[in-house]
């Protein structure tokens, strides 16, 4: 067991803060939950103490109802006091959603990476009425199955616009081994990938805690997935690298605030079963492939249940990740079928 952490995971706060409320989790830092209208059905924002005003970290889907939220807590908790700053860990929609609205209503300046700024901006300013044809090859590379294709294609296109508020131009960056001071704390800055492209961690320099946005969960486990923008990524690859890089900073008593479920401490122990978790995946995933299979019927081996129809979409997009892993180091092959799906094989 050299070098395998032994401590498990604790929970401090068994419960989430009701909504509209706070939990200060450490001196200056309060927790705070919004809702999302998907199977995850929240989403964790802090509020760090600058003395004349606030730093949050994360914001929400961009909603009027998340906004009413927003300003509840501002006039309530946070005592009416200016956000002067929103940090925003990753360019996801539940995590960047509002920044634009704080950057442009509270004149509040917004810290994040190169590439989540990039990514949400593109993504936010690239509306679709009308499914690109990419991305139903992409779907149909996957071997989504026909009757749920139908019933997405009836549908308005996802688009990230009608859950980010429009981002003005603007911000400021924050990169690999950035120094920032927020609530009264030196933190430093560690990027991750896989889950987003450089996602933010933040390290607190005194020891004691770590935002670790999706980088790193409680009780699920982030989820790693490809999309048509890029069909070929290996962002399994890409979160692993991370998760060995960023083990060498973790610490048994960390107190770990993520974008998702509780705060814990256990930091190493929680990362090294994550990626175990990955490892025995993917060889389940290996043994199922004896014969040729698309990515739409990897499900049962990848996530040990069935998979319903408010998780299909991310089911698949993390199944074609495992797929593309395995492909990338040369454990199978793939060939097309008539129907374009991606029929992938175990080697030997
Ligand atoms: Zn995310």
């Amino acid at each position: 067991m050299d070098g395998t952490p032994q401590t498990g995971i604790r929970y401090p706060w068994p419960e989430p803060p009701a909504p509209g409320e706070t939990i200060e989790v450490a001196e200056g830092v309060l927790w705070m939950r919004l809702p999302l209208p998907m199977k995850l059905d929240h989403v964790n924002v802090y509020a760090l103490d600058d003395g004349d005003g606030w730093t949050l970290v994360d914001t929400g889907f961009s909603s009027k109802k998340t906004r009413a939220i927003w300003q509840g807590l501002i006039d309530g908790p946070l005592a009416g006091k200016p956000v002067r700053r929103v940090l925003v860990t990753h360019h996801h929609p539940d995590h960047i959603g509002n920044a634009g609205w704080f950057q442009s209503e509270f004149g509040a300046e917004l810290v994040t990476t190169r590439t989540s700024w990039l990514f949400a901006r593109m993504l936010t300013l690239d509306v679709q009425e009308v499914w690109p044809e990419e991305t139903l090859d992409f779907y149909r590379s996957a071997g989504m199955a026909s009757e749920i294709l139908e019933t997405r294609m009836a549908q308005r296109p996802f688009n990230f616009a009608d859950m980010v508020y429009p981002m003005p131009l603007g911000f400021t960056r924050i990169k690999q081994g950035s120094q920032i001071r927020i609530g009264g704390r030196d933190w430093e800055v560690h990027t991750g990938n896989g889950h987003a492209p450089e996602h933010a961690t933040l390290w607190s320099k005194d020891g004691d805690l770590v935002l670790t946005g999706d980088q790193i969960l409680s009780s699920i486990s982030p989820n790693i997935g490809v999309y048509p923008t890029e069909p070929m990524a290996d962002p399994l690859a890409e979160w692993l690298e991370s998760c060995e890089r960023l083990s060498g900073l973790a610490q048994p008593g960390h107190l770990a605030l993520g974008g998702h479920k509780l705060p814990f401490t256990g930091l190493p122990f929680r990362m090294r079963q994550l990626v175990d978790n990955h490892h025995s995946a993917l060889d389940r995933l290996k043994d199922h492939l004896d014969v040729p299979k698309p990515a739409s019927d990897c499900f049962l081996p990848l996530f040990k249940r069935k998979i319903g129809e408010g998780e299909y979409g991310l089911a698949l997009v993390e199944a074609v990740a495992h797929l593309n892993h395995l492909y990338h180091i040369g454990e199978v092959e793939r060939d097309r079928r008539a129907d374009g799906a991606w029929l992938y094989q175990c080697k030997g």
